[in-house]
Protein backbone atom coordinates (compact mmCIF):
# COMPACT_ATOMS: atom_id res chain seq x y z
CA UNK A 1 0.00 0.00 0.00
CA UNK A 2 1.50 3.27 -0.92
CA UNK A 3 -0.10 6.09 0.30
CA UNK A 4 1.19 8.62 -1.33
CA UNK A 5 2.06 6.65 -4.74
CA UNK A 6 4.60 5.87 -6.56
CA UNK A 7 5.11 9.49 -8.72
CA UNK A 8 6.41 10.99 -5.66
CA UNK A 9 8.05 14.24 -7.89
CA UNK A 10 5.31 16.05 -9.60
CA UNK A 11 5.71 18.62 -12.26
CA UNK A 12 4.15 21.32 -12.27
CA UNK A 13 5.86 23.69 -15.00
CA UNK A 14 5.23 23.91 -18.44
CA UNK A 15 9.20 24.17 -19.09
CA UNK A 16 10.19 22.31 -16.31
CA UNK A 17 11.49 18.65 -16.76
CA UNK A 18 10.37 15.58 -14.85
CA UNK A 19 12.14 15.96 -11.91
CA UNK A 20 11.95 11.97 -11.38
CA UNK A 21 14.77 11.78 -14.23
CA UNK A 22 17.38 13.61 -12.27
CA UNK A 23 16.98 11.63 -9.03
CA UNK A 24 17.34 8.43 -10.99
CA UNK A 25 20.30 9.35 -12.21
CA UNK A 26 21.61 10.48 -8.71
CA UNK A 27 21.55 6.97 -8.50
CA UNK A 28 23.71 5.54 -10.99
CA UNK A 29 26.98 6.36 -9.49
CA UNK A 30 29.48 3.88 -8.88
CA UNK A 31 30.48 2.33 -5.40
CA UNK A 32 33.79 1.30 -4.73
CA UNK A 33 35.57 -1.93 -4.60
CA UNK A 34 34.60 -4.86 -2.10
CA UNK A 35 36.64 -5.57 0.85
CA UNK A 36 37.03 -8.80 2.16
CA UNK A 37 39.82 -8.85 4.90
CA UNK A 38 39.86 -7.73 8.40
CA UNK A 39 42.26 -5.13 7.29
CA UNK A 40 39.74 -3.29 5.12
CA UNK A 41 37.29 -2.95 7.95
CA UNK A 42 39.74 -0.51 9.47
CA UNK A 43 37.56 3.31 9.12
CA UNK A 44 39.60 5.18 6.11
CA UNK A 45 40.42 8.75 7.06
CA UNK A 46 38.35 10.17 4.35
CA UNK A 47 35.60 8.38 4.97
CA UNK A 48 35.91 9.79 8.77
CA UNK A 49 36.80 13.10 8.14
CA UNK A 50 33.90 13.31 5.73
CA UNK A 51 31.25 12.06 8.22
CA UNK A 52 32.25 13.80 10.92
CA UNK A 53 31.71 17.07 8.92
CA UNK A 54 28.24 16.18 8.16
CA UNK A 55 27.33 15.52 11.44
CA UNK A 56 28.60 18.73 13.01
CA UNK A 57 27.26 20.97 10.02
CA UNK A 58 23.66 19.45 10.91
CA UNK A 59 24.51 19.92 14.31
CA UNK A 60 25.55 23.37 13.92
CA UNK A 61 22.01 24.30 12.30
CA UNK A 62 20.44 22.89 15.30
CA UNK A 63 19.19 19.62 13.60
CA UNK A 64 20.89 16.98 15.81
CA UNK A 65 20.19 18.25 19.42
CA UNK A 66 20.53 15.97 22.55
CA UNK A 67 22.32 13.20 20.95
CA UNK A 68 19.96 12.66 18.41
CA UNK A 69 19.87 12.23 14.94
CA UNK A 70 22.85 10.42 12.82
CA UNK A 71 24.91 10.01 9.91
CA UNK A 72 26.60 7.52 7.45
CA UNK A 73 28.84 6.83 4.67
CA UNK A 74 29.25 4.37 2.05
CA UNK A 75 32.37 2.97 2.11
CA UNK A 76 31.80 0.14 -0.90
CA UNK A 77 28.80 -2.27 -2.60
CA UNK A 78 28.54 -3.75 0.92
CA UNK A 79 29.74 -1.39 3.67
CA UNK A 80 28.81 1.62 5.19
CA UNK A 81 30.25 3.77 8.25
CA UNK A 82 27.70 5.14 10.64
CA UNK A 83 27.72 7.54 13.86
CA UNK A 84 27.84 4.96 16.96
CA UNK A 85 25.06 5.04 19.33
CA UNK A 86 23.81 8.10 21.54
CA UNK A 87 26.61 10.38 21.24
CA UNK A 88 26.45 14.19 20.85
CA UNK A 89 27.09 15.08 17.23
CA UNK A 90 28.55 18.24 17.86
CA UNK A 91 31.23 16.87 19.53
CA UNK A 92 32.00 13.54 17.59
CA UNK A 93 35.88 11.90 17.01
CA UNK A 94 37.02 9.40 14.77
CA UNK A 95 36.72 6.77 17.07
CA UNK A 96 33.03 7.22 17.86
CA UNK A 97 31.89 6.08 14.20
CA UNK A 98 31.65 2.34 13.02
CA UNK A 99 31.93 0.13 10.13
CA UNK A 100 28.72 -1.87 9.26
CA UNK A 101 27.99 -4.15 6.46
CA UNK A 102 24.56 -3.45 4.65
CA UNK A 103 22.52 -5.53 7.06
CA UNK A 104 23.66 -3.00 9.76
CA UNK A 105 25.14 -5.93 12.01
CA UNK A 106 28.51 -3.86 12.88
CA UNK A 107 32.06 -4.94 11.52
CA UNK A 108 34.39 -2.88 14.28
CA UNK A 109 33.98 -2.49 17.80
CA UNK A 110 30.51 -0.64 19.28
CA UNK A 111 27.56 -0.41 18.83
CA UNK A 112 25.68 1.57 16.06
CA UNK A 113 22.66 3.65 15.90
CA UNK A 114 19.45 2.67 16.67
CA UNK A 115 18.76 3.46 13.48
CA UNK A 116 21.24 1.91 11.17
CA UNK A 117 18.57 -0.40 10.04
CA UNK A 118 17.02 2.79 7.91
CA UNK A 119 20.33 3.67 7.08
CA UNK A 120 21.27 -0.28 5.39
CA UNK A 121 17.55 0.40 3.80
CA UNK A 122 18.95 2.90 1.49
CA UNK A 123 22.09 1.78 0.58
CA UNK A 124 20.73 -1.82 -0.02
CA UNK A 125 18.44 -0.37 -2.60
CA UNK A 126 20.49 2.22 -3.95
CA UNK A 127 23.91 1.51 -5.42
CA UNK A 128 24.77 4.94 -6.02
CA UNK A 129 24.20 6.79 -2.38
CA UNK A 130 26.92 7.55 -0.36
CA UNK A 131 25.98 9.51 2.11
CA UNK A 132 22.43 9.47 4.39
CA UNK A 133 21.93 12.19 6.84
CA UNK A 134 18.67 11.82 9.72
CA UNK A 135 18.12 15.02 11.21
CA UNK A 136 15.73 15.87 14.14
CA UNK A 137 14.70 19.65 13.82
CA UNK A 138 11.97 21.12 15.14
CA UNK A 139 10.07 21.88 11.02
CA UNK A 140 10.75 18.31 10.40
CA UNK A 141 9.31 16.87 13.72
CA UNK A 142 6.25 19.37 13.52
CA UNK A 143 5.04 18.69 10.23
CA UNK A 144 5.43 15.44 9.97
CA UNK A 145 3.46 15.12 12.74
CA UNK A 146 0.56 17.57 11.34
CA UNK A 147 0.91 15.99 8.26
CA UNK A 148 0.57 12.25 8.94
CA UNK A 149 -3.00 12.06 7.90
CA UNK A 150 -1.77 13.41 4.44
CA UNK A 151 0.67 11.12 4.23
CA UNK A 152 3.18 13.45 3.14
CA UNK A 153 5.05 16.89 2.74
CA UNK A 154 4.09 19.11 0.04
CA UNK A 155 7.34 20.99 -0.77
CA UNK A 156 5.91 23.35 -4.17
CA UNK A 157 7.20 26.70 -6.32
CA UNK A 158 10.41 27.47 -4.17
CA UNK A 159 13.48 28.49 -5.74
CA UNK A 160 15.35 26.04 -3.18
CA UNK A 161 13.75 23.30 -4.70
CA UNK A 162 16.57 23.64 -7.45
CA UNK A 163 19.33 22.40 -4.89
CA UNK A 164 18.02 19.09 -4.93
CA UNK A 165 19.18 17.23 -7.67
CA UNK A 166 17.68 17.26 -10.82
CA UNK A 167 15.63 20.15 -10.53
CA UNK A 168 16.25 23.23 -12.91
CA UNK A 169 13.19 25.15 -12.07
CA UNK A 170 10.77 26.35 -9.15
CA UNK A 171 7.33 25.56 -10.86
CA UNK A 172 8.16 21.70 -9.46
CA UNK A 173 6.63 20.27 -6.81
CA UNK A 174 7.62 17.26 -4.74
CA UNK A 175 5.84 14.95 -2.17
CA UNK A 176 8.24 14.00 0.54
CA UNK A 177 6.44 10.68 2.18
CA UNK A 178 5.48 10.38 6.29
CA UNK A 179 5.55 7.43 7.88
CA UNK A 180 4.16 6.80 11.55
CA UNK A 181 6.94 6.78 13.87
CA UNK A 182 8.09 2.97 15.30
CA UNK A 183 10.46 2.26 17.96
CA UNK A 184 10.76 -1.28 16.21
CA UNK A 185 13.64 0.26 13.83
CA UNK A 186 13.87 -2.80 12.36
CA UNK A 187 9.86 -3.09 11.39
CA UNK A 188 10.05 0.70 10.50
CA UNK A 189 12.90 -0.06 8.19
CA UNK A 190 10.26 -3.15 6.14
CA UNK A 191 8.21 -0.51 5.78
CA UNK A 192 9.78 1.60 3.92
CA UNK A 193 10.88 -0.62 1.72
CA UNK A 194 7.81 -1.59 0.98
CA UNK A 195 6.78 1.92 0.33
CA UNK A 196 9.55 3.27 -0.99
CA UNK A 197 12.11 0.52 -2.10
CA UNK A 198 14.38 1.87 -4.32
CA UNK A 199 12.21 4.78 -5.43
CA UNK A 200 14.85 6.88 -7.31
CA UNK A 201 12.32 9.98 -7.58
CA UNK A 202 11.85 10.36 -3.29
CA UNK A 203 14.83 12.43 -2.06
CA UNK A 204 13.61 11.35 1.56
CA UNK A 205 11.19 11.10 3.80
CA UNK A 206 9.69 12.32 7.26
CA UNK A 207 9.39 10.13 10.39
CA UNK A 208 6.34 11.51 12.21
CA UNK A 209 7.11 13.68 15.31
CA UNK A 210 10.60 12.16 14.91
CA UNK A 211 12.63 13.70 11.64
CA UNK A 212 14.18 13.54 8.20
CA UNK A 213 16.05 10.94 6.51
CA UNK A 214 17.71 12.07 3.13
CA UNK A 215 20.84 11.21 0.96
CA UNK A 216 23.17 12.01 -1.66
CA UNK A 217 25.36 10.18 -4.45
CA UNK A 218 28.32 12.33 -2.50
CA UNK A 219 28.84 13.89 0.98
CA UNK A 220 28.48 16.86 -0.36
CA UNK A 221 25.18 15.90 -2.26
CA UNK A 222 23.80 15.13 1.34
CA UNK A 223 24.76 18.25 2.68
CA UNK A 224 23.01 19.64 0.18
CA UNK A 225 19.79 17.74 0.60
CA UNK A 226 19.45 17.92 4.14
CA UNK A 227 20.24 21.88 4.28
CA UNK A 228 17.48 22.39 1.12
CA UNK A 229 14.83 19.98 2.71
CA UNK A 230 15.18 22.02 6.03
CA UNK A 231 14.82 24.94 4.50
CA UNK A 232 11.95 24.03 2.23
CA UNK A 233 10.39 22.84 5.87
CA UNK A 234 10.96 25.63 7.85
CA UNK A 235 9.30 27.78 4.82
CA UNK A 236 6.09 25.70 5.04
CA UNK A 237 5.97 25.22 8.55
CA UNK A 238 6.07 29.20 8.81
CA UNK A 239 3.37 29.42 5.67
CA UNK A 240 1.20 27.38 8.12
CA UNK A 241 1.41 29.70 11.15
ZN1 LIG B 1 16.00 9.60 14.82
Amino acid sequence: MRRFGRASNVNIGATGRATGDGAAGACSGQVGQIGSSVQQHRLPDVAAATLLSLASRCHARGWAQATSGNFSVRLDARRFVITKSGLDKGALRAEDLLVVDLDGNPLTDGRPSAETPLHAQVYRRRPGITAVAHTHSVAATVLSRALLAEGYVVLSGFEMLKALVGIDTHETAIRLPIFPNEQDVQRLATQVDAELGGDDCVYGYLLAGHGLYTWGTSAGEAARHVEAIEFLLECVLHGRR
